[in-house]
């Protein structure tokens, strides 16, 4: 059971669940940078949270979750894709004994962007942090903005495991056996979550009720940039900059900030990308 996304449906009352387990997607999320602890399990609880919310969306395109804070967290991006690849980073300041009240700051605000794809129109929704808390922000911001109720629950071994449940009232779902499964939801400890099966969590929650469980997806670390979107912001930033920046250091060096990757042009790249719109050789730059 390891990086495990499961979709389930109770039989009755309209409302459904996601079930998400991950560790090496997580500990490759997380091992890109020298991230504190405290980065790390906010990490891993946007990396869950993106993983859950991405699944009730019908999809081919992406989720992607932006925290803008104004303290010791100053940026945070985590990307889902209809594949069941995530990414994600965090830019952050101050020492690695960073506390939990100075990490989000008084002006921080959540950002969250639906891209279906295929060239459809993207949704944005914007959302002010709310007591310090991711979780408690997203339950405030899905209750605020979508039709459908939804609670979230979030655990994490910093470092090594992140999981998390969520539970979505459908059209017409029946809010008494909503409440009642919420209740029952709200018994589940954090080791439960990051060490119990789906199969194992479910009955260990719902044993009385009714529900089907999915088939498993399997959810991955993997990073979407590629030598054609580094080439087309080369492109973006024109020759005159990309010649001046190659001027002062011996090589053109982008570092995706996702999954720590270097793209490496010479003089002879940038000019074929000036000249063609692309490389002349594509294997031997990416480090
Ligand atoms: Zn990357």
């Amino acid at each position: 059971m390891s990086n495990l996304r499961h979709r389930f449906l109770f039989s009755q009352g309209n409302i459904r669940g996601i079930w998400l387990n991950l560790d090496t997607a997580y500990q490759e999320l997380v091992s890109q940078s020298d991230y504190p602890e405290i980065i790390q399990t906010v990490l891993g609880d946007a990396c869950v949270a993106s993983c859950l919310l991405a699944a009730t969306i019908k999809s081919e395109g992406s989720l992607t979750m932006q925290l803008q804070g104004s303290g010791n967290l100053n940026l945070m991006v985590m990307q889902t894709l209809a594949d069941g690849s995530v990414r994600g980073m965090a830019n952050w300041s101050g020492d690695a004994q960073l506390s939990e009240q100075q990490l989000f700051g008084e002006q921080g605000k959540l950002v969250i962007t639906l891209d279906p794809g295929n060239g459809k129109k993207r949704y944005q929704g914007i959302t002010e942090l709310v007591d310090d808390s991711l979780l408690a922000t997203l339950e405030n911001y899905l209750t605020r903005s979508e039709q459908l109720p939804t609670r979230l629950w979030l655990a994490n071994r910093p470092g090594k495991k992140a999981a998390g449940l969520l539970l979505q009232q459908l059209p017409d779902a029946d809010p008494e056996y909503w409440q009642h499964l919420t209740i029952l939801a709200d018994t589940i400890s954090t080791e439960e979550l990051l060490d119990l099966s789906a199969e194992e969590t479910l009955t260990r929650l719902f044993h009385q009720e009714s529900l089907e469980l999915f088939p498993a997806e399997k959810m991955r670390f993997n990073c979407s940039c590629s030598n054609q979107k580094v080439v087309d912001m080369v492109l973006g930033m024109g020759q005159a900059e990309a010649e001046s920046v190659l001027h002062e250091q011996s090589d053109f060096e982008v570092t995706c900030e996702f999954c720590s990757r270097t793209y490496r042009y010479d003089q002879v790249d940038l000019e074929s990308i000036f000249k063609t719109g692309k490389l002349a050789k594509l294997d031997d730059n990416i480090h």
